[in-house]
């Protein structure tokens, strides 16, 4: 008898059929995630689980999990895993590395040439007539921003996409430096980029730009202190993970004009929704799209299927 697994959202068709050759598989069709009770319900009977960001894998899942054996994450955070919880049942845990990086660097960069250049404001003022009725027409001071050539960009966590932005970063002109949690000095050489401190790259930085994984030691690593160190004409770019930024923190800078502005992909609480917030002209936000390529999400799907194969193989 195949082994169960339950999905809790659509991955492409091509790679449920190279599951099935080895899984019965369940999947979770609507492009919300499932609630609660249907996951509990779900988890008692299957001995794999694919997850994305949004399922909280916890010690009240687990315990409904009799048989389960492995997590199979469509990510590459895994911060909505209790990992210890799992580790403690004997449970594997997989995730999708390196198949989205590139997606994800495009994304920092798009929305940190979207909010330093005014895209979306400038956009809403087009289709909204403005820029028609207005007699201006076409004034030297109209949606001022800022320049990327000879700026510093600051990339916080010199990871895979932390090193796909430098790169990308390079190619404009940019002087980049970075702080992580290692010295990268292979990769510092390779891309010609400078180590610095946390508080340095706070201080010296036009651009910041977060790749962490979100951990204990991540969460608030932007807060009021760290906003406050900022340049005033700094940009903030987060598509690591919500809760590596305090929100009410960064509102506050972005109110009093502590920082210039800041492109958001991810929240606190996804799906996300705060007025004070979205009422802001100098935030772009997306809805956690960073790995939403279809090539992203292809390569994402066949590593899922890979590690569920290579864990029913032994
Ligand atoms: P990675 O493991 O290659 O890089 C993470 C880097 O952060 C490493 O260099 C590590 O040394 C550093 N780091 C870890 N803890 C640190 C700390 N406390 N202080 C300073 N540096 C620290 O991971 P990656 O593939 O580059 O992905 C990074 C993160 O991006 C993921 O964990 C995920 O949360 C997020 N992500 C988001 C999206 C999206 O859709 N927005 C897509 C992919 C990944």
């Amino acid at each position: 008898m195949k082994p169960k697994v339950f999905i809790t959202r659509q991955i492409p068709e091509n790679d449920i059929k190279i599951i099935e050759k080895f899984y019965e598989v369940e999947i979770w069709n609507d492009p919300k995630a499932p609630p609660r009770d249907v996951l509990l319900e779900k988890i008692r009977d299957v001995d794999a689980l694919v997850t994305l960001v949004t399922d909280k894998v916890n010690e009240e899942l687990l315990e409904n999990a009799p048989k389960l054996r492995i997590i199979a994450q469509y990510a590459v955070g895994y911060d909505n895993i209790d990992i210890d919880a799992a580790t403690r049942r004997g449970i594997y845990v997989t995730n999708t590395p390196g198949v989205l990086t590139d997606a994800t660097a495009d994304l920092a960069f798009a929305l940190l040439l979207a909010v330093a250049r005014r895209i979306v404001e400038a956009d809403t003022f087009v289709r909204s007539g403005e820029w028609k009725k207005s007699d201006v027409g076409w004034h030297p001071l109209m949606f001022l921003g800022y320049g990327l050539k000879g700026k510093t960009l600051g990339i916080i966590g010199f990871g895979r996409i932390g090193q796909a932005l430098a790169r990308r970063a390079k190619g404009f002109g940019m002087k980049i430096i970075y702080y992580s949690r290692t010295r990268k000095t292979e990769a510092e050489k390779e891309i010609g980029a400078e180590y610095v401190d946390f508080e340095t790259l706070l201080k010296e930085s036009d651009f910041i730009s977060l790749h962490v994984p979100l951990t204990k030691e991540t969460y608030h690593m932007i807060g009021e202190r760290e906003l406050k160190l900022m340049k005033p004409n700094a940009i903030l770019i987060n598509t690591s993970r919500g809760a590596v930024v305090d929100t009410n923190a960064l509102i506050k800078a972005l109110k009093e004009k502590w920082i210039a502005g800041a492109g958001l992909d991810v929240f606190e609480e996804e799906p996300y929704y705060n007025e004070e917030l979205f009422k802001l002209k100098n935030v772009v936000l997306a809805p956690h799209i960073g790995s939403a390529t279809y090539e992203a999400r292809e390569g994402m799907a066949e590593l899922v299927a890979k590690n569920l194969i290579a864990f029913a193989k032994g």
